[in-house]
């Protein structure tokens, strides 16, 4: 699967290929991607069984042969019920991937001439997918770095409704904090906690023991020492130890997600810093593919991803 969607006709697709398909066309991406674990051949997603009957409907729906469930391109992900052409959301898909500091639920209904409200919820649920590729349980290994930093500290003046919901279950909304952990020249995942030194936790559950953890002076990190072969660096002294202690990789993180805040999302309450936080870690886990890599990649994991139980009907409930 990962084959496909890096090959060279991946990295082809723009913008200006997507608006040029026709709805078969765009229905045949979303098929070769979604099956492409069957060569793109549709296959029942909830028994597995390859045989399927293709159903005389429009668009096309598959009956299964096995368990006689009857299912779409779409049905079971984030894309389930659907209420945009699929070409409409290859084109969202593609416009998220060149944002590659993000975008705004606002420039995106701008730019696709699509519900402000239906944006931001579309581009939560890409956020999900993504984040699910981030924490795919998965451990962390060789040299991580760790760090904490204050994101999102403001609170929105705004009193617009559906700012509201987001703060429910946050204790401090003002004050929360990312933990990134981060392979040298590899992958970072990032958590969002109430201090800190709440970070150890998820970097115990999801960093392999014998790695090398390199952390700052903070005294929360103390007790990593019993986990970890620890290096610290003191960044009240400098920013690289004598002995190769330093967290530039875990800085390097937070100054995407600040370019982030400052420049696309502003003011980022607390009940979605995790969403941004996955956000920012998937663009620098894949920092060095293609725009046309990117766009599969995205394609792919939101496909592969279940429907939202978060944003489905998310509207529907807060106005409720
Ligand atoms: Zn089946």
């Amino acid at each position: 699967m990962q084959h496909f969607l890096l090959s060279s006709a991946a990295r082809s697709l723009s913008i200006a290929s997507v608006l040029r398909m026709t709805d078969a066309d765009a229905f045949d991406v979303f098929k070769r991607v979604r099956f492409a674990a069957n060569g793109g051949e549709a296959y029942c997603p909830r028994c597995g069984c390859a045989k399927v009957y293709t159903l005389a409907e429009t668009p096309i729906r598959w009956k299964c042969a096995a368990c006689r469930s009857k299912f779409s391109v779409t049905s079971g992900t984030i894309f389930h019920s659907r209420k945009l052409a699929i070409r409409d959301y290859l084109g969202v898909i593609a416009l998220f991937c060149n944002g590659v500091k993000g975008t705004s639920a606002l420039q995106m209904s701008r730019d696709m001439n699509i519900n402000p409200k239906s944006a931001f919820v579309l581009l939560h649920k890409l956020r999900e997918a993504m984040g699910a590729t981030v924490h795919d349980g998965s451990e962390l290994s060789g040299t991580v770095e760790v760090d904490g930093c204050y994101v999102g500290g403001t609170i929105r003046p705004e009193n617009r409704k559906e700012d509201r919901p987001d703060r429910r279950g946050t204790e401090n909304p003002r004050r929360r904090v990312v933990v990134v952990a981060r392979e040298r020249h590899g992958r970072a995942m990032a958590w969002v906690v109430a201090r800190e030194a709440d970070g150890v936790h998820p970097i115990r559950q999801h960093v392999a023991s014998g790695t090398e953890v390199h952390a700052d002076e903070a005294a929360g990190w103390n007790i990593l020492h019993a986990s970890y072969a620890m290096k610290r660096v003191n960044h009240s002294v400098e920013y690289k130890s004598e002995d190769g202690a330093s967290t530039n990789w875990a800085e390097s993180f937070f100054s995407r997600m600040r370019r982030s805040e400052m420049g696309i999302h502003h003011r980022i309450s607390g009940g979605l810093l995790q969403a941004y936080a996955d956000e920012c870690a998937w663009r620098e886990n894949n920092r060095r593919r293609s725009n046309g890599e990117h766009w599969n990649l995205i394609t792919a994991a939101s496909l592969a991803a279940p429907k939202s139980a978060r944003w489905t009907g998310y509207w529907h409930r807060s106005a409720a």
